[in-house]
């Protein structure tokens, strides 16, 4: 790609996540010369890497590779033509002791309340359905009012709190909007009333009882997200494109020519400057705002400071058992306990782990940096990990013969009241001060996006400046993302990428 009369254009990317990757994939593709700094000095991938402990792997939260954009997901199979499997998801929620299979089981449920407590439930929903209140805009709100106080307790309230570190009624009701609008109890009841599948037990391994139409099903690298995005940074290079690994972006200025001037600080300690025509960055949106030269307007430093993440942290406990629990994951409600979710890696590929004997649970916990818990010792969080996984009895005394943990900052844009406006005028700031510096990804736009749409808004940025003129408005990307929850009930939904393409850029 060649501007007229003008030597080959230099794209720079900042990160080598899902979105940096996508960019460079599709760029060096297209025959452009690509540059990709990555900070991290091992893993490609960001936040949908697998790290790899004494040969167990793991993510960093269970990945699932599911999109209702056919783009998105040929993509997959174009990067990774080989290798993908097709996993039928099982997973449960730990509420009050119990059990409770996701998507709901009606069976189960009034089994595990007993007629009364689900009479109880049911009105609460209908008492919320019939409910004329105007338009909530807390989670707490939203939720009641869309399935009733007595299942926005049960199945809503510990976990949010647990996820955001904070109480649902200052959430705002944009992430319910997002996260899980396509939700409806009616097609979860009329999924329930299809013929029931068998909930394993822990100890059983169950897979094969579980008819497939009630599960969600996803694709999975055999080797984890991270074998994807290894396969993406090698065809890059194999296209000509140049990686960086261990080398962090510290600032960037817009020289008098209207390039981009990059400070790179490199991993043996010294420092490179690079400039190129074009940037691409999926470092999060406040610190890129903060690194600018010359220097954005106050309002957009202010709007920058102001957003916030929240952290997370992983223990992956390391277990000598053949008598694991069968479900991906388990939601874990009860709110005595600092565990939010628990993975089975092997239940995902068995070759995450490297000995059928062992099994590798990833103890997720969701916090803030500035909590006792992000500061405690590895030693510390693995015990604590191992008493959780205990109490709840899903192992036994013993079992647990080894851990490592994986600290993850910034791993969820946090939206609380004002991130929309700050978003605004960042943005705002950004389309009128920064010509050919372009905003991908999760914390690259401070949007609550999965792979598949911090994908998507890499793959609009390709075609936009393959173009050379803003073809996709990139912002619009998932302000519809009901798929992620409702997919369960059957949903079917238009690809995101068409609604974007037909609405005006801006
Ligand atoms: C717990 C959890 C579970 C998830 N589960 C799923 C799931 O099941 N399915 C799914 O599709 N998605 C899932 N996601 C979301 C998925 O991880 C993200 O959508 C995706 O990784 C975002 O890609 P990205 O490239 O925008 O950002 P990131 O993954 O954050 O990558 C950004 C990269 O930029 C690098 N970087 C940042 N700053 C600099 C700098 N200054 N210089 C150089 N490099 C820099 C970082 O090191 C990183 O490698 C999950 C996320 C979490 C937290």
């Amino acid at each position: 790609m060649r501007h007229e009369g003008q030597q080959q254009v230099k794209i720079g990317v900042i990160g080598a996540g899902p979105a940096g990757l996508t960019a460079a994939y599709l760029l060096s593709g297209a025959d452009v010369d690509v540059e990709v700094w990555e900070a991290d000095p091992r893993y490609v991938g960001g936040i949908s890497r697998t790290e790899v402990y004494k040969g167990f792997r793991f993510d960093i939260g269970g990945h699932r590779f599911f999109s209702k954009s056919k783009e998105v997901e040929d993509l997959w199979s174009q990067i990774l033509p080989h290798d993908m499997l097709e996993c039928e998801r099982l997973s449960r929620i730990y509420y009050d002791g119990k059990f409770y299979s996701y998507p709901l089981d009606l069976a189960e449920v009034v089994g595990n309340l007993g007629k009364r407590q689900s009479l109880l439930t049911v009105a609460s929903y209908f008492k919320a359905k019939l409910s004329t209140s105007s338009n909530p805009d807390n989670l707490e709100d939203w939720v009641t009012r869309k399935f009733g106080g007595r299942l926005y307790r049960m199945f809503f309230k510990s976990y949010t709190e647990k996820v955001w570190g904070m109480p649902c009624r200052e959430i705002s009701a944009d992430w319910a909007a997002q996260r899980i609008k396509g939700l409806s109890l009616i097609k979860a009841a009329r999924a329930a009333l299809r013929p029931r599948r068998q909930t394993p037990r822990a100890g059983e391994t169950g897979r094969s009882d579980v008819i497939k139409s009630l599960i969600t099903s996803f694709r999975y690298p055999r080797h984890g997200p991270g074998m994807l995005w290894e396969a993406a940074a090698a065809a890059i290079q194999e296209r000509g494109g140049r990686l960086h690994m261990g080398t962090r972006v510290q600032g960037l200025t817009r020289t008098s020519a209207g390039r981009w001037r990059v400070k790179l600080a490199l991993a043996d300690g010294s420092e490179r400057f690079q400039e190129v025509d074009q940037l691409i960055s999926s470092a999060p949106l406040g610190w890129l705002v903060r690194n600018l030269e010359p220097s954005l307007p106050a309002a957009a430093l202010e709007a920058a400071a102001a957003l916030r993440y929240r952290d997370f942290l992983t223990v992956a406990l390391i277990l000598k058992s053949t008598n694991s629990f069968p479900d991906n994951w388990l939601y874990i409600h009860e709110p005595k306990l600092r565990v939010g979710r628990i993975q089975n890696f092997s239940n995902w590929s068995p070759e995450m782990v490297p000995d059928p004997s062992m099994v590798c649970y990833g103890m997720e916990y969701f916090c803030s940096q500035t909590d006792q818990l992000w500061r405690s010792t590895d030693a510390e969080l693995i015990r604590l990990a191992t008493e959780e996984l205990l109490s709840l009895g899903l192992a036994q005394e013993g079992e647990v013969v080894d851990g490592a943990v994986v600290r993850q900052p910034r791993a969820y844009p946090v939206y609380d009241d004002d991130y929309t406006d700050r978003r605004l005028i960042i943005r705002a700031a950004l389309s009128e001060h920064c010509p050919g510096l372009h905003v991908v990804g999760r914390n690259g736009m401070h949007q609550y996006n999965n792979q598949d749409h911090s994908m998507m808004t890499a793959m609009l940025t390709a075609r936009n400046i393959l173009a050379g003129e803003q073809l996709y408005n990139v912002w619009q990307v998932n302000q519809d993302a009901d798929y992620i929850e409702s997919g369960a009930a059957g949903s079917a939904v238009a690809s995101a990428l068409d609604q974007v393409r037909a609405s005006p850029s801006g």
